[in-house]
């Protein structure tokens, strides 16, 4: 194994996963749904299968995906994109997020990013020789999440390439307010940077409005925008996102990802063109259930003695384990299950400055109110 691949263990999500089925413990930690996603979208994937749909699709995703997408930007954010060179498909958002810093750094360059940041990240940009610039996200009066702004300056220099961002936010569950995006385009803008945002939670903002940074003056033609199936319709395991943003941009990422995967799977992709295209129902609906989760989980945590973050967004919600007793995040997940049938994950794997998370850990609210209410009974004692 490469030097610089050496400090990368196993995942925080495979670990604790496994913990959970060794266990028999309720899994609140990885972040998948426990039921699937809308029946239109997997009757039309069976249909794709069966008929034939099952060889290579062309690089940039079959056009239907393609015009599904640029549709749905345009109705929720009113992004125009030309589905033709403004539109690529890829294997999740992981392998965009990965194609997007492998063909924009250079070895050397600065990637700018909030921490905690979802583990992909550090990986993906210390695969491309460029070097992480973290900036602290610290739970502040009401517990909401918020950044210093001389320390976001200070993270901007001459060699920075390009800002990371994710919103709304994994782990932390913070949507970034309009105020927040306006600095950091500014500065992207001083800087002469690109944008990279990880919008695969743009449909789960439960209090504000989650507001795409390439929406900002100035931003477009300097922002790669990237989401996913996988959240928006409960389909984690299909692995199927894109990138959407100027041709040059875009084309970049083609350039990269044509080694790394070439192509996604081709009966997937026709089924998520139906789901992108379903009524604004489906997305108020999904929402609306998601965040009844949060509240009945947020609920449940505070009556379990945890400190609890207010969650505006994503799957997650993140608790401060020193109200009982703990004091480091790795050593409580790990006895968790033991202690209580529970699995949550520790988020000070997510950080360069570990001691600002290491009384932080996250609990995934993506499951049947049933489940959550199992694993608050078992937390509670
Ligand atoms: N970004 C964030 C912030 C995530 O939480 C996830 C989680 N699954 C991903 C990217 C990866 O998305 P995908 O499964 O589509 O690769
Ligand atoms: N995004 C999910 C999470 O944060 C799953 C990530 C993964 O398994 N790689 O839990």
């Amino acid at each position: 194994l490469v030097e610089r691949m050496r400090p990368f263990g196993t995942t925080i999500f495979t670990e604790m996963s496994a913990l959970a089925v060794r266990t028999g413990a309720v899994n609140l930690g990885q972040g998948f749904p426990d039921t699937d996603g809308p029946a239109e979208m997997l009757a039309a994937a069976a249909e794709a299968l069966a008929s034939g749909a099952n060889q290579y699709p062309p690089l940039a995703g079959i056009p239907v995906l393609r015009h599904a997408i640029a549709a749905h930007e345009q109705r929720f954010w009113s992004l125009e994109r030309d589905p033709d060179s403004e539109v690529t498909v890829t294997a999740g958002a992981t392998e965009a997020i990965a194609a997007a810093i492998l063909a924009l750094c250079e070895p050397g360059d600065e990637v700018v990013c909030f921490e905690p940041y979802y583990d992909s990240y550090a990986a993906s940009i210390t695969l491309a020789g460029a070097v992480r610039r973290p900036v602290t996200l610290r739970p502040e009066m009401g517990g909401r999440y918020e950044f210093d702004e001389a320390a976001l300056r200070a993270a901007f220099g001459p060699r920075t390439r390009l800002v990371l961002l994710n919103t709304p936010h994994n782990p932390t569950g913070k949507v970034f307010s309009g105020a927040e995006l306006t600095l950091i385009a500014e500065l992207c803008q001083e800087y002469d940077a690109f944008a990279v945002t990880d919008e695969v939670y743009e449909h789960l903002v439960f209090d504000g409005e989650h507001i795409p940074l390439a929406t900002l003056p100035g931003m477009r033609d300097r922002t790669l925008r990237i989401s996913s199936a996988g959240k928006t319709f409960s389909c984690t395991g299909w692995k199927v996102g894109w990138a959407t943003g100027p041709a040059r941009l875009v084309s970049a990422v083609q350039r990269v990802k044509q080694f790394l995967t070439f192509v996604n799977a081709s009966p997937l992709q026709p089924a998520v063109a139906v789901a992108l295209g379903l009524p604004d129902a489906y997305f108020t609906e999904f929402n609306a259930r998601m965040r009844a989760n949060r509240d009945r989980l947020t609920a449940g945590l505070r009556d379990a003695g945890f400190g609890v973050f207010p969650s505006y967004g994503t799957y997650f919600v993140t608790a401060d384990i020193r109200p009982l007793g703990g004091t480091d995040g790795v050593e409580f997940c790990r006895a968790l299950p033991a202690r209580s049938g529970v699995v949550a994950v520790p988020t000070q794997v997510f950080y360069d400055h570990q001691d600002a998370g290491r009384h932080l850990i996250r609990f995934a609210f993506c499951k049947r109110l049933d489940v959550i209410d199992e694993a608050v009974r078992r937390l509670r004692g």
